[in-house]
């Protein structure tokens, strides 16, 4: 019965890699993302790099490395999924709201089928495609949101990418991981009912 669903989550998430639009739009391959069907956790960036283009995963640069290195401080066996809020590198180079738009869609088919307890959301992009809005992420990171109708919770920090490029935001980054490992080692305690809607995220 698990692998089952799980088989149907594989092909569910599949089907996000032959979205014509996306086709069209993308340099090199499409990027729906990578790991466990079965993940409870999920980072979701921006979008793809020239990297991820290339060989069609999910944080394979620089930027990535970071990303995984400090995933692995959150446990070994935990299982993860890695993802973007645009599925594809942007020919526009940054991407357009109506592309976050689009990738929005994909996102929500996603989390739908993985049903994650938690979201990481890395940057304005993936806070924007989430909740449909301008996030400010410098105020808001370190903060556990979540949406009406919707079981997971949302964690707001900042792109892996910002963190490499400026010591004082890899601090804040750092800080914001901590809060998260803090935060699932006391998971068993906590649930979606007890966080913050997002206009109060105040918790840090
Ligand atoms: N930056 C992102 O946001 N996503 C990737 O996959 C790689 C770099």
């Amino acid at each position: 019965m698990a692998v089952m669903r799980t088989n149907r989550k594989r092909r569910k998430l599949a089907r996000i890699a032959q979205c014509s639009r996306c086709r069209s739009e993308s340099i090199g391959k499409p990027v729906p993302g990578d790991g466990s069907p079965d993940a409870r956790l999920v980072f979701v960036g921006e979008a793809p790099g020239r990297n991820e283009a290339a060989v069609g995963h999910a944080f394979v640069g620089r930027s990535g490395k970071l990303l995984c290195q400090s995933i692995r401080c959150l446990g070994p066996k935990r299982k993860i999924f890695l993802t973007n809020a645009l599925k594809y590198l942007p020919r526009s180079g940054v991407p357009k709201p109506a592309a976050i738009q689009h990738g929005g869609i994909h996102l929500r088919q996603q989390l739908q089928a993985l049903q994650p307890s938690l979201v990481v959301l890395l940057g304005k992009t993936a806070a924007r495609a989430v909740f449909g809005r301008e996030i400010p992420v410098l105020k808001k990171h370190g903060s556990f949101c979540r949406k009406a109708d919707d079981p997971a919770r949302y964690f707001i920090t900042i792109h892996p990418s910002a963190a490499m490029r400026f010591p004082a935001i890899r601090r804040v980054f750092f800080g914001d991981l901590e809060l998260l490992v803090k935060s699932l080692h006391r998971n068993a305690v906590r649930t979606a009912a007890n966080c913050q809607p997002l206009a109060g995220c105040t918790e840090r």
